[in-house]
């Protein structure tokens, strides 16, 4: 209450001031006070409105980013008990342990990391053009 009475003390205070200097080259008082005022409550919607839709904005793309790495991060593993596929979450700085969707038990993942040499395709499935394709 204390903020909506200081507002308009500060809107009232800008209107008489704008209305009071405008007075002096011949402008009407009270209309320069009311068309001020207007003016004021129509440029703090219009901020509003536009702080607003930023915010939205930011959120939205919060959550496209976490949405991201969340899929980036999650795998389908069969249930331990009766082998249905979960979606769940890995964490390489944690345990993991997913609920089954089905029976509803607990099992326990393990995340097993190891490398293998990168294999580069053959452009052919001819015998000679491989043997070349090696020689080179
Ligand atoms: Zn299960």
């Amino acid at each position: 209450m204390g903020n909506v009475l200081k507002s308009l003390g500060v809107t009232l205070a800008v209107s008489l001031s704008v209305a009071a200097a405008l007075s002096l080259v011949g402008i009407p008082f009270w209309s320069c006070v009311i068309l001020a005022t207007v003016v004021q409550i129509v440029v703090w919607q219009g901020f509003q409105y536009y702080v607003s839709v930023q915010s939205s904005i930011k959120s939205r793309d919060t959550e496209k980013e976490l949405l991201k790495e969340f899929i980036a991060n999650s795998v389908t593993v069969p249930c331990a008990y009766c082998k249905h596929q979960n979606w769940t979450l890995i964490r390489l700085d944690d345990n993991n342990s997913v609920k089954c969707e089905n029976c509803k038990k607990e099992s326990v993942l393990y995340v097993h990391i190891e490398t293998a040499q990168v294999t580069v395709p053959l452009k052919s499935l001819d015998v000679e053009d491989t043997i070349k394709i090696n020689e080179l």
